[in-house]
């Protein structure tokens, strides 16, 4: 993995941190992205780019000669149909489905030119089921699903594999803060709403950490991995299992 150039989007904490930190570990050149400098500036040995990865227009400033690319960067809202704001239902729409295409679309002439790539776009059990209140999010991940079967198809002559990953809850700040907001609307303690809400479908009575899911993205980027395309790994302690 040594001659490998990777792109993680939204690196700077939780899920893509973990990402960009374990392909570092495989000895991979990193290139984290985001637009939090200071979570940026406690990454260790990876290289960092300040961007707005919302700003489509912006994305064309990035590096393309990435032969692994990690579309993380994400964001969750929560409110009724009727109520959400159209103004951030595109907001989502862009950073978590139109940045992942215009990353996947800029990078991949380098990886069809080195006859191979892996594109991982961290998707979510909400790329496979929807919940209530959750539109845009939903919407985004059921979008990045499609995408990324699409690119799998076209990648294959190419070398390129390209797959999701989709995790229930994992330990980072997106989760953290819905747990205080829920504790805050249903009157609970933040443990209650783990054990009750959150962690009520699952099997595995536990937030899943960071690190698991970056083991999976790396296994994908592995030589082991040739043949896995197409597909979304579901990560989610049983939830689905219902
Ligand atoms: P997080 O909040 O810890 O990290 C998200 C990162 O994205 C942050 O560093 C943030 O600064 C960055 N980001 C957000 N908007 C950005 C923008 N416009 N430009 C640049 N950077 C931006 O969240 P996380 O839980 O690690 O989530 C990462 C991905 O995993 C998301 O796509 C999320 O949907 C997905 N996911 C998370 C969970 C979970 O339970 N935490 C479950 C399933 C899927």
């Amino acid at each position: 993995m040594e001659t490998r150039r990777a792109l993680v989007t939204g690196a700077a904490s939780g899920i893509g941190a973990a990402c960009a930190q374990r392909l570092a570990a495989d000895g991979v050149h990193v290139i984290a992205v985001d637009f939090d400098q200071a979570g940026l500036e406690a990454l260790d040995g990876v290289e960092t780019i300040l961007a707005d990865l919302s700003d489509l227009d912006r994305l064309s400033d990035l590096p393309t000669d990435i032969d692994i690319l990690v579309n993380n960067a994400g964001v969750q809202q929560v409110a009724p149909v009727e109520q959400f704001p159209p103004e951030r239902f595109s907001y989502i729409i862009r950073l978590m489905l139109e940045a992942p295409f215009r990353l996947i679309r800029q990078t991949l002439p380098h990886m069809y030119g080195a006859g191979w790539g892996r594109v991982v776009n961290i998707s979510s059990v909400h790329g496979l089921r929807a919940s209530p209140f959750k539109a845009a999010y939903v919407s985004a991940k059921h979008g990045l699903e499609g995408l990324s079967k699409v690119v799998a198809l076209e990648g294959a002559a190419h070398g390129v594999t390209s797959n999701c990953v989709n995790p229930a809850y994992v330990r980072t700040p997106l989760v953290t803060a819905q747990l205080a907001d829920q504790a805050a609307t249903h009157g609970l303690s933040e443990a209650e709403v783990l054990d009750k809400v959150l962690l009520e479908p699952v099997a595995v009575k536990r937030l899943i950490e960071p690190a698991e899911v970056a083991e999976l993205v790396a296994m994908l980027c592995g030589p082991a991995s040739a043949s896995i395309t197409g597909s979304s790994f579901v990560l989610d302690g049983g939830w689905t299992a219902h």
